[in-house]
């Protein structure tokens, strides 16, 4: 074959500093991309050999990476289809290179940052490489051949001597990015990004101790699992394969309390686990543990803005190959594809939860306080989940009794109402200080909930403004006879002067208390000697309280 020279057929005269310069933030991501382009040429011809297109011998399909510490080169290898001198020509020069110039155009307006972990596939390799060599060998009966492209839009094809099938990349590693040629670091990105790919990766031999040193064996290195769990079917698979996956995944964590095992065919493809960690009541979880892969590529561990908010505070996988690899973060928040995988999400999350509480309610109950704050969480930020989640959503008494909202409605609906027929929630948020208040509601036959939890309050506000005709009243902070209706309220026995007098003096002494009531309708302590109930406006207190809570709490980003 005739040596061959040419120009990389784009409009823009050199593109490989902008690729650098766009691409600075996330380097790495060349090696998902051309392990991602081995395992697919691979993938291809085992379809061509199952559809009988192919049909000589697979053999060993394992790819293998290798270093090169004195060569300065970094070698990617694989036994898949391999390519003819036109099809480099059209796969390489054109088709990779023009859809390179058309992302780059696409994004050079946003900030340098924004691409991140989304690669441009073959031509990442110049992040990091002065030099590119491609030796192919095509799965159909033709000459093997040598591109190579120094960075500059000038590329040379050749004829080259390679006897195997399949594709070796070399990349000539540039002297600003010699971290790539250490072992350590290519070990580190091969299980980032490669720990669940289809087709077996070799990196080096296995290792042995041997009297007390490492050795060598023959055996291959393999660093990765091909058949992760999620893409097994469900029913093959146990309890125990769960925690272990989830224990891989997250090693030395709580068990998770439920999971979920998506499995999608139509209208799009997705496959996953979600685990609901136990989230620990008070103590503000960790987001952002999903994992999101392309076809068991690895994608990103972020995936805020892909999936509603509240999600992410579930652990898991996620895979589908409708996630497009090659696009920026804010591509794929608008992706449409995306959106519907995330409300497919949601109602299966709630599918879930709707399932365990039908059918385990004890179960449900049980688990309910490591489970509430992701539940809240959800009502308050996405509609759709909000509706589902009233079913399921409980409500505890001051006594550890639980009741949906519905059963709570009925509990009190015959005695905890006002004027008005307003339902009147009384709660509390801390049983030990407001425990004489408690009392003195239960005595009158009144139920009390216990809101202590972090989102308790904001999701009391919700249901104020869902719910027909309701009102949350903290157990202090008005007289609750004056507010439940009652047949005959005691007139105060003391003079408006009295009542004046008795005012300032709380005021001057309490300078907190926006207004005092007087209450007499206690049972007397003493003969002759009345209770008074001293107590804050429930709207001045809440306020406050809100506002404490969200400075104190920017981890809950989106709360209305
Ligand atoms: P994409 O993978 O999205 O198609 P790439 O830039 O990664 O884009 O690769 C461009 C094309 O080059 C691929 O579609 C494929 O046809 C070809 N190619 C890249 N790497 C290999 C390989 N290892 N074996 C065979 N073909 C390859
Ligand atoms: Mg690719």
């Amino acid at each position: 074959m005739e040596e061959k020279k040419g120009q990389i057929g784009v409009t823009t005269d050199n593109i490989f500093p902008i690729i650098k310069k766009f691409l600075y933030s996330d380097h790495e991501i060349f090696l998902r991309e051309l392990v991602s382009n081995a395992v697919d040429a691979t993938q291809k011809l085992k379809t061509f050999s199952s559809l009988g297109e192919f049909k000589g011998e697979l053999g060993d399909l394992t790819i293998h990476i290798s270093v090169d510490k004195d060569k300065n080169t970094l070698t990617i290898s694989d036994k898949g289809i391999g390519m003819t001198a036109e099809e480099v020509d059209k796969y390489l020069n054109q088709i990779a290179l023009s859809s390179a110039n058309e992302f780059l155009d696409k994004y050079k307006d946003d900030a340098n940052s924004i691409i991140g972990h989304f690669g441009l596939g073959f031509y990442s390799s110049f992040m990091v490489a002065k030099q590119v060599e491609v030796i192919t060998k095509s799965y159909k009966d033709e000459p093997a051949v040598k591109w190579t492209c120094d960075g500059s839009p000038e590329f040379t094809i050749s004829a080259a001597d390679k006897a195997e099938r399949g594709t070796d990349i070399i990349l000539h590693i540039d002297d600003e990015n010699k971290n790539f040629l250490e072992k350590a670091e290519i070990e580190r990105l091969l299980k980032k990004y490669c720990r669940f790919l289809p087709i077996p990766i070799a990196f080096g031999k296995k290792t042995e101790w041997k009297d007390g040193k490492s050795e060598e064996t023959d055996e291959d290195n393999i660093i990765n699992d091909t058949t992760p769990l999620w893409s097994r079917k469900p029913s093959e698979l146990k309890d125990e394969d769960y925690k272990k996956f989830y224990q891989d995944l997250y090693p030395f964590t709580d068990e998770p309390l439920f999971w979920i095992h998506l499995n999608v065919d139509y209208p799009f493809k997705l496959t996953g686990i979600l685990y609901f960690p136990k989230l620990k009541p008070n103590v503000d979880p960790h987001k952002n543990k999903i994992q999101l892969y392309s076809n068991q590529v690895f994608i990103t561990d972020s995936v805020e803005g892909i999936v509603p908010e509240f999600l992410t505070l579930l652990h898991g996988v996620i895979d589908s190959p409708d996630i497009p690899l090659n696009v920026s973060r804010s591509y794929l928040q608008s992706d449409q594809n995306v959106k519907k995988i995330s409300s497919h999400i949601t109602k299966k999350v709630a599918d879930r939860l709707e399932d365990i509480f039908k059918n385990d309610r004890p179960q449900f109950e049980e688990k309910w306080d490591n489970l509430k704050i992701f539940i809240e969480y959800g009502m308050l930020t996405d509609e759709k989940f909000y509706d589902r989640a009233q079913k399921f959503c409980l409500l505890k008494s001051t006594d550890s009794k639980t009741f949906t909202l519905e059963e709570y409605k009925t509990l009190i609906s015959s005695n905890q109402t006002d004027k008005d027929g307003t339902l009147i929630y009384l709660y509390t948020n801390n049983k030990e200080e407001q425990y004489s208040y408690i009392n003195a509601a239960k005595e009158h036959g009144y139920d009390v909930l216990l809101l202590d939890g972090q989102l308790d309050v904001h999701l009391a506000s919700m249901l104020e403004s869902k719910l027909e005709k309701s009102r949350f009243v903290r157990i202090d902070s008005d007289i609750i006879d004056n507010i439940i209706k009652k047949e005959d309220i005691k007139e105060a026995e003391i003079t408006d002067k009295q009542k004046e007098n008795l005012d300032e003096a709380f005021k001057s002494q309490l300078p907190v208390i926006e207004k005092v009531d007087f209450s007499f309708d206690y049972k007397p302590l003493k003969e002759n000697v009345q209770p008074i109930q001293i107590t804050q406006d429930e709207y001045m207190r809440r306020m406050k309280e809100m506002a404490a809570m969200q400075t104190g709490m920017s981890f809950y980003r989106e709360m209305p």
